[in-house]
């Protein structure tokens, strides 16, 4: 099966109570095309500035990730500035400078167009849906999205949601999506929405999904080091969208694994700056850190994992 994301590609500035991080790569389709392509090749669709470093190029092209769908314009790229105090779940913007992304239509290139897995990654749903209406026919659509579209593009993106099978949001984005306080209650409205699906992400606190027959919940691996949690969010959607495009078992069994293989990317992401871990990150420390959070919660015998 073929993946395909769309989503920003980022010029991020991040302030946390550990560090501070100038004009460097970052965007939702970057974290998720680079936590996806430890488990699958990805089709990215984007748009960047002619300002867009040639490093970052270099780097995503070294993830075999499929450029064909990255726009450059003229202008400058998306840039995004944001800042956490010690309570790492929630990100405050600073500053969103849309630049390029204003004028941006996606076309997918012809390669593109049979993808089977589609994740619609945080940027305007108008677009979002641009890039639907050209994919021939997915097996499975996901989507994630964030207060500045939840309050500037509501409509829109209540369209996107009825087109989708799983949504992917925090918490915060939950309540506010749903206009409920409690979560149970906020996950039922959103699913009336039209996602059969949805997973709430809730930090260190870990994930619950919700779906017709089940509520799964997972904790977030317990790190000590946490120095930037940007890209969390996505680099969970493309661990878990990546695995479920590997091994393409859509069943209850192959979502829960992938909700875990999700969880191990985004644990690795916040151990750095950027995406400086997930650049020098293996396989095998991924599998590592998947029995690891097998152990965390069995209640079965240890020695079986
Ligand atoms: P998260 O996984 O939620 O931490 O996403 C962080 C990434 O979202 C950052 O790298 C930002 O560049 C990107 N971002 C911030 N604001 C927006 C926005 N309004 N639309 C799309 N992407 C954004």
């Amino acid at each position: 099966m073929s993946l395909l994301v769309i989503g920003t590609v980022a010029l991020d500035s991040v302030k946390t109570p550990f560090g501070e991080a100038r004009e460097v790569l970052g965007g939702s389709a970057a974290y998720f095309a680079t936590a996806a392509s430890y488990f699958t090749r990805v089709r990215l669709v984007a748009v960047v500035g002619r300002d867009f470093p040639e490093e970052h190029y270099r780097f995503l092209k070294s993830r075999e990730i499929d450029l064909s769908g990255l726009q450059i314009l003229e202008g400058k790229t998306f840039r995004w500035r944001g800042e956490y105090g010690f309570q790492l779940n929630e990100a405050h913007t600073l500053e969103t400078q849309l630049n390029v992304l204003e004028t941006f239509k996606p076309v997918l290139p012809p390669s593109y167009r049979k993808a089977e897995m589609v994740f619609l990654g945080n940027i305007d749903p108008v677009l979002q849906q641009e890039v639907l209406r050209q994919v021939e026919r997915p097996k499975l659509v996901a989507c994630d999205t964030m207060n500045f579209w939840i309050e500037g593009r509501r409509d829109e993106l209540k369209r996107t949601l009825q087109k989708v099978d799983i949504v992917i949001i925090n918490d915060g984005e939950a309540r506010e999506l749903a206009g409920e306080a409690n979560l149970v209650k906020a996950a039922r409205a959103i699913r009336s929405y039209g996602p059969r699906t949805l997973i709430i992400k809730r930090g260190e606190h870990g994930v619950l999904m919700f779906n017709d027959k089940t509520i799964f919940a997972a904790p977030a691996y317990p790190l000590e080091t946490v120095f930037d949690p940007t890209g969390a969010g996505d680099s969970f959607a493309g661990g878990f969208m990546g695995r479920l495009t590997q091994t393409g078992d859509l069943g209850e069994t192959g979502i829960r694994q992938a909700v875990i293989f999700g969880s191990v990317m985004a644990s690795f992401n916040v151990e750095s700056f950027s995406l400086d871990r997930l650049r020098r990150l293996t396989r095998p420390e991924i599998d590592d850190r998947y029995r690891e959070f097998r152990r965390l919660t069995t209640v079965e015998d240890l020695r079986e994992i």
